[in-house]
């Protein structure tokens, strides 16, 4: 009887998730792959070999296949959630900065993240924000801040300031964080300066 044998190379699937798949130009679901040898006899693999190559991305749309680093790029269902987390890190440093307790300041801060596309959000959300570590929330500001058009980042800001100033002029405390929020959003002190004397103008409305 001839028996027939050979190696072939099989794709396991190690992982799935939601990536931004270039090809497609959207976010779809992926399956993480690794590629093994296997022993084959009668084509059917039957055993088992070493690993081979690298992990590599696969659409489950297009089929298109990438190295793993496609999963840094941030899906637009993330990028969607990017402006609302910056507003609410911005307006819990105004907030902490000056009179934590004040109602309307508060009302705002809650007001301001609603508005950015978070409506879950609430007061005791804002507590939780304010006792954060200061370095863990400018690490994640920073990371946020660079995937947002200038304007956005501007925008969150201003919603800081109105917060600041809800309770009366801005406290030299007050300008000191919202300054270092703005280099947080990698702001220049143009943009920082312009943006303070807009939300002054309209007296934090
Ligand atoms: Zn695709």
């Amino acid at each position: 009887m001839l028996i027939i044998f050979g190696l072939r190379v099989l794709l396991g699937t190690i992982g799935t998730g939601v990536f931004h798949c270039p090809q497609c130009g959207g976010d779809r679901e992926y399956r993480l792959r690794r590629g093994r040898n296997w022993f084959t006899l009668f084509f059917i693999p039957v055993i088992p070999l070493n690993r081979t190559g690298g992990e590599i991305v696969e659409c489950g749309t297009c089929h298109g296949r990438w190295t793993p680093g496609v999963l840094t790029v941030p899906t637009a269902a993330h990028l969607a959630t990017v402006p609302a987390t910056l507003v609410r890190l911005a307006v819990a440093q105004a907030l902490r900065s000056g009179d934590v307790t004040h109602g309307p300041a508060r009302d705002r801060a809650v007001a301001a993240v609603h508005r950015a596309g978070d409506p879950a959000y609430d007061g005791t959300v804002l507590d939780a924000d304010m006792a954060r570590p200061f370095d863990q929330v400018r690490a994640e500001m920073a990371r946020g801040a660079g995937v947002l058009a200038p304007q956005v980042r501007e925008d969150v800001l201003r919603a800081a300031a109105e917060v600041a100033l809800a309770d009366g002029p801005l406290t030299v405390s007050e300008e000191e964080t919202l300054g270092a929020v703005g280099a947080d959003l990698d702001l220049t002190r143009v943009q920082v300066t312009g943006v303070l004397a807009l939300a002054r103008q309209d007296g934090g409305r």
